[in-house]
C-alpha cells in the first residue's frame, strides 16, 4: 500500500464541550490544522496516490462547511436556543463531536467517500489527524 498526505492548515473555527466541567464548555476559537493520509493500491499513469492538484473539492468542502464556523455536539442543549435567536452570529456546523477526536472520525467518514469516488474507488483515506492550534491533536484511523 502507498501513502500519501496533505495538509490544510490554519483554518479558523469554533467549538464547545458542553459536558466539560472546565474551559472547554465555553465557545472558543483555535487555527486548525487537518492531515489526511491517502491510500492506494495502485497508483494513477502518473505515479501518484492522489493528484494533490485535484483536490479541490476538499479545500472547497472545508471552506463551505468549516471556515470560520461554530461547531456544536448534536446534544449541546445550547445549540437550538442559542441559534434561534442568535442564528446570524454563527454558521453553525453540527456533529456527534467536536472535539478533535471527534472531528477526526466525522471528516473521515465525509471525506473518505469523496476520495473514493473522485479515484473511482482507486485510492481512499486511511487517517484523519486534526491539530488544534499547534498543541493538541487526535488521529482516527481505519
Ligand atoms: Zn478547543
Amino acid at each position: 500500500m502507498l501513502t500519501c498526505k496533505k495538509s490544510y492548515r490554519d483554518i479558523p473555527f469554533a467549538h464547545r464541550q458542553h459536558l466539560h466541567d472546565g474551559h472547554c464548555a465555553l465557545i472558543h476559537g483555535h487555527n486548525w490544522t487537518i492531515t489526511l493520509t491517502f491510500a492506494c493500491q495502485e497508483t494513477d499513469a502518473n505515479g501518484f496516490v492522489v493528484d494533490f492538484g485535484k483536490l479541490s473539492y476538499l479545500k472547497d468542502w472545508i471552506t463551505a462547511h468549516l471556515d470560520h464556523a461554530c461547531l456544536f455536539n448534536e446534544d449541546d442543549p445550547a445549540r437550538e436556543p442559542l441559534l434561534a435567536t442568535h442564528g446570524a452570529l454563527f454558521k453553525a456546523y453540527v456533529l456527534p463531536n467536536c472535539s478533535c477526536e471527534g472531528l477526526a472520525q466525522h471528516l473521515y467518514e465525509v471525506f473518505n467517500p469523496m476520495v473514493r469516488q473522485a479515484s473511482n474507488e482507486r485510492a481512499w483515506i486511511t487517517s484523519v489527524e486534526i491539530e488544534e492550534d499547534s498543541k493538541n491533536s487526535a488521529q482516527f484511523s481505519n
